[in-house]
């Protein structure tokens, strides 16, 4: 089942001398429980290709569609994660957790039983009555993570969400990721910078190259990585 579908797009920024060309007829698929990793280096258009996905940006050319439709702006589908997670730094990391479902309405016990089983998936049930300016960057990021399960979206767009972190947090959020992407079926599309990083998550490895940004090489992983 075909979830993204990007086809001919191109994203060209400023005009005459100014001009950028950020992304260059990129075409692709993403199907339904894939883990995307995409790679490359700055500036190669990484963040262009995960915005228009998000719907924060709209290409100049070519057609981006999310589930046979055209990506007319954010949703509660697609969610973001940034390098830098934005908390309410007011609310405990339980509150932040059930933010979105409680503006959207969901039945209170339906939103505590999902919040009970996102803050266990990802270590947090001791810390639950934390404030925000309590934690560590590591944790932090875990409750950006669950705030966006709490959602439930179809699609987990991240951008470099381990690149603030330490050596041994990022290897420990690169597992928590993988066992909550396998255990809860999300799609995941993930920019990094760490090549270990892309071949030890990603089901789908795609190299973006410079000048202008282009999709270099696309790798399909034939394994499984458990570690
Ligand atoms: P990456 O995420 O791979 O580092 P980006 O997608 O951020 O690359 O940027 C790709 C190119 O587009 C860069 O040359 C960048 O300067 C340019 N660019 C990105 N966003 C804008 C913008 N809003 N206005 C002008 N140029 C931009
Ligand atoms: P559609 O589902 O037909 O594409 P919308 O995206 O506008 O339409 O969503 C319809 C309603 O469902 C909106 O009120 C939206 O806030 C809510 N919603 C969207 N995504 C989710 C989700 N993942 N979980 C719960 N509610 C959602």
């Amino acid at each position: 089942q075909q979830l993204i579908n990007l086809k001919n797009v191109s994203m060209i920024f400023g005009e005459g001398s100014q001009q950028t060309t950020a992304l260059e007829n990129i075409d692709l698929k993403v199907n339904k429980g894939e883990f995307i990793c995409v790679l490359g280096p700055s500036g190669c258009g990484k963040s262009t290709l995960l915005k228009i996905i998000a719907g924060y940006q709209f290409p100049t050319k070519g057609e981006a569609v999310f589930q046979d439709r055209p990506i007319e702006g954010p949703d509660w589908h697609k969610a973001v994660v940034f390098q830098s997670p934005t908390l309410y730094p007011w609310l405990t990391v339980e509150q932040n957790i059930t933010f979105g479902p409680r503006i959207r309405g969901v039945e209170r016990e339906v939103i505590q039983e999902k919040t009970e089983h996102i803050l266990e998936q990802i270590g947090l049930s001791q810390d639950a009555g934390k404030n925000i300016f309590e934690l560590s960057g590591g944790m932090k990021q875990r409750v950006a993570l669950a705030r966006v399960l709490a959602n439930e979206p179809e699609l987990i767009l991240m951008d470099e969400p381990l690149g603030a972190l330490d050596a041994l947090t990022r290897l420990n959020m690169q597992g928590l990721i993988r066992n909550v992407w396998k255990e809860n079926g999300n799609t995941v599309l993930m920019i990094t910078h760490d090549v270990d990083e892309a071949m030890a998550l990603g089901t789908r490895v795609i190299v973006m190259s410079k000048q202008p940004g282009r999709i270099l090489q696309e790798i399909e992983m034939d394994y499984t990585y458990s570690a």
